[in-house]
């Protein structure tokens, strides 16, 4: 049974995120998106997860489904969690860490234990005065099938290998409860192929999600799995064995469109390619840049550009579609043109996943458009350019060679027509 798995999204309980959010909005779009299970997000907020327990029902496998509804999405319960600590160094950590756990009643338990490091109550993604290493301690002791996993490595504030961060591995964060640590979060600045150059890494796996604070933004990065049952186990035993029949891909955003790809200074718009220039000064202005995801990888890495390790998880790139539509007509996301067209798309192919990687291109140009159909090929084929993304500027698409100057993207790795056809 093929699985697309969305594992660290948020609740509108989290720091700025959309009212919109609720189980039934998230089962919905879920459906859409061809998304089959969503993490519920910020489960430790007592009131989120009273709302959760109210509106779904247990499979009695680990996962949870909407009360009294038909439809199938699974939820498995999540959060992402700040730890801010003082370092060996003595130096202030903050790191963000995502935590799945397989019952509500886990959840609740967890939540209590971890109020005294910190309101449970204010913010979805709670901030804790506890070390990493600590969380995982009362995580496994509340549950044994807790799976704990470093929350978008790389990026600059709060990924455990982020330049501010100041740790160069895993085994520092997480200091004894490494051992416990088998998977890690890409997050939208980088890609497999970023990571594949620090061989520190290759005994975790790498898994990618959303972190969606919007509905919009759900499945933007997602893992598609192969299971025999769906189960929470399942899911887990697929992520820690890296089997290549089980773990199929995962689904990428283009490191050069998250928003910390490239260093720079986001007040004076300047940014900078680190492989050409490793500058740590805004020459606007002088002051610091931000250092991005592409430099702090180089930093670390031990391997050249380029390097695939023998045992990897293959992945694709994609675009969300409502970005593409977008792109397409010139006019936001949020505008009733592209959201019709979005609406249409899906009423005739299924689900997101299906328009992107399956519908025939004259079969999404009839309904859509030709213009449409078109940026969804060139993403397919990898024919896209784009400006990167720094100090917390999302990159920019041009996906019809709108523009002369972004770089463009060579075909660098296989494309979704290697992996969906027909
Ligand atoms: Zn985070
Ligand atoms: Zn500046």
């Amino acid at each position: 049974m093929k699985i697309v798995a969305d594992l660290h999204v948020h609740s509108r309980f989290a720091m700025a995120c959309s009212e919109a959010i609720n189980p039934k909005s998230m089962a919905e779009t879920a459906k859409e998106k061809g998304i089959n299970v969503l993490g519920t997000g910020d489960i430790l907020h007592p009131e989120w997860l009273k709302e959760v327990e109210k509106n779904t029902v247990s499979e009695g496998n680990g996962l949870y489904a909407l009360k009294g509804s038909d439809n199938k999405t699974a939820f498995v319960p999540s959060v992402e969690v700040s730890t801010i600590f003082e370092g060996r160094d003595k130096g202030i950590k903050k790191i963000h860490n995502c935590i799945l756990l397989p019952s509500l009643e886990s959840a609740k338990e967890l939540s209590e234990r971890l109020s005294k490091y910190g309101s449970m109550n204010s913010d979805g993604r709670p901030q804790l005065q506890i070390s990493a290493a600590h969380l995982v301690d009362i995580a496994k002791e509340v549950d044994k099938k807790a799976f704990i996993f470093p929350a978008h490595l790389w990026t600059p504030y709060f990924g455990a290998l982020g330049a501010m961060s100041g740790f160069d591995s895993i085994k520092e964060a997480y200091e004894d409860r490494e051992k416990d640590i088998r998977a890690y979060e890409s997050g939208l600045s980088s890609d497999p192929k970023m990571n594949w150059r620090i061989s520190e890494l290759d005994k975790y796996t790498l898994i990618s999600n959303s972190d969606m604070h919007s509905l919009a933004n759900m499945g933007r990065e997602t893992n598609v799995l192969d299971l025999e049952e769906l189960s929470y186990d399942s899911i887990i035993k697929a992520i820690v064995d890296r089997d290549a029949e089980r773990f199929k891909l995962t689904v990428e955003y283009y490191p050069e469109e998250g928003k910390y790809h490239y260093d720079g200074h986001r007040e004076c718009g300047y940014s900078v390619n680190p492989e050409e220039n490793k500058s740590t000064v805004c020459k606007v202005c002088g002051k610091k840049l931000v250092i991005g995801v592409l430099h702090r990888v180089d930093d670390l890495a031990d391997r050249p550009v380029g390097y695939v390790p023998k045992v990897h998880i293959p992945y694709i790139h994609s675009v969300p579609l409502i970005e593409v539509i977008s792109y397409a007509k010139k006019k936001t996301r949020y505008t009733q043109e592209v959201k019709t067209l979005y609406s249409k798309l899906i009423e005739r192919f299924g689900d997101e996943m299906d328009v992107l990687t399956k519908a025939k291109i004259s079969d999404i140009s009839e309904i859509a458009g030709e213009e449409i159909a078109e940026c969804i090929d060139n993403v397919r084929n990898d024919r896209i350019k784009i400006r990167p993304g720094y100090s917390g500027v999302f990159g920019e698409l041009d996906l019809l060679g709108r523009e002369p100057e972004p770089k463009s993207r060579a075909n660098q790795q296989k494309s979704m027509k290697d992996f969906f056809s027909g």
